[in-house]
């Protein structure tokens, strides 16, 4: 491919910032792998050699254990597998790979089987025309054993890159390792799909959805990813270059500026004053969360405590204390483990077909109840050491809030009985995610003591839209009637049973919304800790005497498009003086 000069690429802005780099392919849609150079062929190839009988001896294991408690039938289909790993052909060219073209072993075995195995063979191969889902599985394997052998999945990049990628998982970009890794481009995923969260949560600039990315760009061309415009540019001219190197300085003043700002008040012109909190991805994100001013943090995702396996009651504890330390006096809500969607992981048997409509969140735990109680137990004990709060996601019928608090008054009183301290008084509540949570939310109220809308998953499931498919981007309107009437309802809803409502979604550090969301009457507000003081700022524009005209205009327009632009009209007006915010609206 003829190297492109200057090539102007548009996605969806989905974590602000410019990053110029060079730029790294990623193949693969879960294993992050690299293509690098490497010195040492003969120790590639060994490692290579030891992985592929290391995943032999894995793959035997498994079907035995499987023989012992299913039909043989079942346990046949690792055979196939087994075969696979013994594939001359593939084998035979992955060692020229790395020997001739001195690839990294997982680089040359991924390109192999995908490119040149699955391309040649598929029409013949009934393995591989069949089975690519297993092929990607023993592939996976593979990889991860490779990985076992070497020091790390980024060692062999030598300085800064961008990252550019048909997809990244979330798990993925959180091993990133910041310090190299400066931006990304994908050509899936969206504004709110996990991988844009976790890139914000990181501070590195990203861009989504772009079309035809990889056909477009080599290792090693330079790029600049514009996550701010949703702009990326491929071996950018002297005068393109200059324009961006400048627009990134005054990005850089700009956050400088806003981080002066953490101790104002998220205050309107007429002294209403909003909880403004924190989303983290990481525990090491409670630090920023106080450093931007968050008043708490009002979603912890603990996804990411589990990507190597479910992590033990003493560890969870010890994570949860911590925070709940750092944060006081404030708070901080911990989410039960929301595992499925896009969201976990490496192991290939939690994946379902159809994700998002299928075994997720407490659809899991409440009947691997293990996994649950251990979550609950740790919270309780850390309830000891500061204010948390529980909070379960994607709850969808009464029942599940009924069992899960069955269970939670279980898991209390074992403690209790075990003379263990915790918080008697917590905090439960629920993510009102699931338009039937929303619709219900008069009956659901009287099961919980606060709701806190997830705006991404309500509005993938209203507008049966995909979060993270760029095709379908342009129907994924957050501000959609249908989707703000839900909002409504599970507010007042809420508040008719006296309780208090947040909204955790992306759509709370949007910058159109904020008047739309304050104007609904939402008590809090949590957002990624690096929006919070723009923010707060965009607030202190605002009354809410206006806030409510503007929420009761909206909710009384048949379209998304006509509320987008009618409430970019308002903000080009109140924002007069914030250039960076008027540059992305
Ligand atoms: C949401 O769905 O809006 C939410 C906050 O949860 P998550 O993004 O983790 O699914
Ligand atoms: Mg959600």
């Amino acid at each position: 491919m003829i190297r492109k000069r200057n090539k102007i690429l548009r996605g969806i802005p989905s974590s602000p910032g410019i990053s110029l780099q060079r730029v790294i392919l990623h193949e693969g849609e879960e294993n992050l792998i690299f293509k690098y150079e490497v010195s040492d062929v003969e120790r590639e190839e060994k490692i290579f050699n030891k992985a592929i009988e290391r995943t032999k001896q894995e793959i035997i294991a498994i079907k035995k254990r499987l023989k012992a408690i299913t039909d043989p039938y079942s346990a046949k289909i690792f055979d196939a597998q087994i075969l696979f790993l013994e594939d001359k052909d593939v084998i035979l060219k992955t060692i020229n790979s790395i020997k001739r073209g001195k690839n990294n072993a997982a680089w040359a075995f991924n390109h192999i089987v995908h490119e040149v195995a699955l391309s040649l063979h598929s029409d013949q191969n009934v393995f591989f025309s069949d089975r690519l889902g297993e092929v990607d599985d023993v592939v996976s394997r593979v990889i991860r054993n490779i990985g076992g052998e070497s020091s790390g999945i980024c060692d062999g990049i030598e300085g800064e890159c961008n990252l550019a990628a048909h997809s990244i998982a979330p798990s993925n970009i959180a091993l990133c390792p910041g310090k190299k890794v400066k931006g990304i481009a994908t050509e899936m995923g969206g504004r709110t799909s996990h991988t844009s969260i976790v890139a914000k949560a990181l501070g590195m600039p990203a861009v989504t959805g772009v079309q035809d990315l990889l056909k477009n760009i080599q290792n090693n061309d330079f790029i600049i990813i514009d996550g701010s415009r949703g702009v990326v540019v491929i071996n950018p001219n002297e005068s393109t270059l200059k324009t961006y190197e400048e627009r990134a300085r005054r990005y850089r003043d700009y956050v400088k500026g806003l981080v002066s700002l953490s101790d104002i008040q998220p205050t309107t012109i007429d002294g209403h004053t909003i909880e403004l909190s924190a989303n983290i991805e990481l525990p090491l994100e409670v630090k920023s969360a106080i450093d931007f001013g968050a008043r708490g943090i009002g979603l912890f995702r603990t996804e990411f405590l589990f990507i190597d396996g479910i992590p033990s009651e003493e560890e969870q504890f010890k994570t949860y204390r911590h925070c709940a330390e750092m944060i006081k006096p404030n708070s901080v809500i911990i989410r039960t483990v929301d595992i499925g969607g896009d969201k976990l992981f490496n192991d290939a048997s939690l994946r379902d077909t159809n994700p998002f409509l299928g075994w997720r969140a407490v659809r899991v735990y409440i009947k691997e109840k293990s996994i649950l109680r251990t979550q609950l137990r740790a919270m309780l004990k850390a309830s000891a050491y500061g204010d948390i709060k529980i909070m379960f996601p994607f709850i969808s019928a009464i029942e599940e809030i009924k069992s899960l608090n069955d269970i939670l008054g279980k898991v209390k009183r074992e403690l209790k009985r075990e003379k263990i301290k915790y918080d008697e008084h917590i905090e439960v509540g629920i993510m009102v995610e699931v338009p039937s949570a929303a619709i219900l939310a008069q009956e659901f109220a009287k099961e919980v003591d606060f709701f806190s809308i997830g705006s991404n998953d309500l509005t993938q499931y209203t507008l049966a839209c995909d979060r993270g498919n760029p095709r379908v981007a342009d129907l994924f309107r957050p501000l959609h009637p249908a989707h703000l009437k839900l909002i409504k309802n599970t507010v007042d809803a809420g508040h008719s049973q006296d309780i208090w409502v947040g909204l955790c979604g992306e759509l709370g550090g949007e910058t159109l919304a904020i008047p739309l969301l304050l104007g609904l009457d939402l008590d809090e507000l949590s957002v990624c800790p690096t929006r919070i003081p723009e923010v707060k700022s965009i607030i202190r524009h605002l009354t809410l005497g206006e806030c409510h005209e503007i929420a009761s205009k909206a909710l009384s327009m048949a379209s998304a498009i006509d509320i987008e632009k009618y409430l970019t009209n308002i903000l080009k007006e109140k924002l007069k003086d914030m250039d960076e915010i008027l540059a992305e609206i």
